[in-house]
């Protein structure tokens, strides 16, 4: 008998509504921007979806004034239990064009759409949920119940519409007005909220959204905002800090992470082996969080790699709108030459590169799972953010020793421990320097739970009550 394969199982493109062009939204309407417009491809064809128009400083201008006035006007003043209704009428709106959405995002982003609809998208509606409930309630948040202002926030590519809902949702509900720069290469499923946002009737210039390249967001926040809201990388995170020291501005920054994901010899390694897959090969490895440093314990390092190439090796790369696609697209060309650069790094250091054996597709951009093992702690696959589907294998033998190496780094959004032991999982969890420690698990997120960093993995949390608490006032 031949080998049996899957048949293709794509969702259709024709979902997404697709339009031929996009518009900045301000004010509660689209607008012509001042900016060139730009053009939003598919990473997985290369082929370009739609135009879309970018603001200018002029528009930027309009748009934080906009914000403004409806923060004093109408927004800052409205009851929570009148901002909830928007907020629930929101979230319902995402939860019912779930479909369209997910389509839309894996279109943009690359991503699979089991992704998109298994997780970006009924996040988002869950976070739009969770802090609709919030907007009565401030006053037992424990952080105070007074709103701030107008708040500047921009986000990266990698979560196109859950970053804007992990932005827009608790500056709503806390009583803010927002303007919003998505990333140049996603820009659409946050002009599709924008577009929901307005249908459920949302006051106009309480949210307004700007695309544009890294200039809009520099002058979104260095315009007179009373909170920036940053998602993205170090480096742009630390220019922003320098930009508001000295100013009054609150500032949250969630940036890059370099996590350790620790294995001790004692784990269930079966159970391990699909948290380090999930940790490293979601999203293509383009989350802050990935668990992309595995630290093994010595005895059974070479047990858990060929258990975990055999798991790597049925993963399957691919066209993002197939139901049965692992891996997708990598989101920019710019993307994928750094993960080649930092990949070619590795092999010169002198790490051990396993490149599964999946076919990729002809055209696109695309990248295969990657593990390098023998990596040193020194080498740069061990220290630097790689944002791609590419794992780097370390090993240790004692705890301590899995702790010393877990923290030397100078991120610190996350980790993961493994083990058969809860004593030894709350041992390790208390030593570690990350915002966010899993045990026996990875990557789960909940709108309760809070979520941000250590070091240069930024400062503030988003989500739960702590989340809450940066975008009030007290
Ligand atoms: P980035 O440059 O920091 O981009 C994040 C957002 O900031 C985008 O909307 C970007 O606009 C905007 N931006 C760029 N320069 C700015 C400036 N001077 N002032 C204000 N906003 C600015 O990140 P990236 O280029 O997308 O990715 C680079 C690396 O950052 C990745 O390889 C990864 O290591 C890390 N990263 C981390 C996260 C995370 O979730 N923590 C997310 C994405 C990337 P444009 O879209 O036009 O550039
Ligand atoms: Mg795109």
């Amino acid at each position: 008998m031949s080998e049996w394969t899957y048949a293709p199982a794509p969702e259709s493109s024709a979902l997404a509504n697709l339009r031929p062009s996009y518009r900045p939204f301000v004010d509660g309407e689209f607008v012509d921007g001042g900016g060139e417009p730009l053009k939003t491809v598919n990473p997985a064809t290369e082929e370009v979806l739609a135009e879309v128009g970018t603001a200018d400083r002029g528009d930027v201008e309009r748009a934080v004034a906009a914000a403004r006035r409806a923060y004093d006007e109408v927004w800052g003043p409205m009851p929570g239990a009148q901002r909830a209704k928007y907020l629930f009428r929101i979230a319902r709106v995402v939860a019912e064009r779930a479909r369209e959405l997910s389509v839309l995002e894996a279109l943009d982003n690359g991503k699979p759409i089991r992704e998109s609809r298994d997780v970006d998208v009924p996040l988002a509606s869950q976070h739009l949920f969770h802090h609709a409930g919030w907007a009565d309630k401030l006053e037992y948040s424990g952080a105070g119940s007074r709103s701030l202002g107008v708040v500047g926030a921009v986000i990266p590519w990698n979560f196109p519409l859950l970053m804007a809902a992990w932005k827009v949702a608790p500056a709503l509900a806390c009583g803010n007005t927002i303007v919003l720069k998505p990333a140049e290469t996603t820009p659409l499923t946050a002009l599709v909220l924008a577009e929901i946002a307005a249908d459920a009737g949302l006051p106009p210039g309480v949210l307004n959204v700007l695309p544009g390249a890294g200039d809009v967001g520099a002058a979104v926040v260095g315009s007179p905002v009373d909170k920036v809201a940053f998602t993205g990388s170090t480096e742009v995170g630390r220019q922003i800090q320098r930009s508001l020291a000295g100013t009054r501005r609150r500032l949250t920054l969630e940036l890059g992470g370099k996590a350790a994901n620790i294995v001790y010899a004692d784990a269930a390694l079966d159970q391990a082996v699909e948290g380090i897959v999930d940790g490293i090969f979601f999203n293509q490895g383009h989350v802050c969080c990935a668990g992309s440093r595995l630290l093994v314990q010595e005895a059974v390092v070479e047990e858990l790699v060929e258990r975990l190439q055999e798991r790597v090796r049925t993963l399957r790369v691919g066209d993002p709108l197939d139901k049965n696609t692992d891996v997708g697209a990598i989101n920019s060309r710019a993307q994928l030459d750094r993960i080649v650069d930092l990949a070619a790094a590795g092999d010169a250091e002198g790490a051990v590169r396993w490149t599964s054996p999946c076919p990729l597709p002809e055209r696109g951009l695309f990248f295969p799972p990657t593990v390098f093992s023998g990596v040193e702690p020194t080498m740069r696959v061990a220290r630097e953010e790689i944002f791609g589907p590419v794992l780097s294998v370390l090993t240790f033998r004692t705890p301590d020793e899995a702790v010393a190496k877990a923290n030397d780094t100078a991120y610190g959004l996350s980790a993961g421990v493994w083990t058969e032991k809860g004593a030894k999982a709350l041992w390790t969890a208390q030593r570690l320097r990350a915002g966010v420690v899993w045990a026996n698990t990875f990557n789960r997120f909940d709108p309760a739970s809070p979520f941000g960093g250590f070091g240069e993995s930024g400062f503030g949390r988003e989500g739960g009550r702590a989340g809450l608490a940066a975008y009030l006032a007290g």
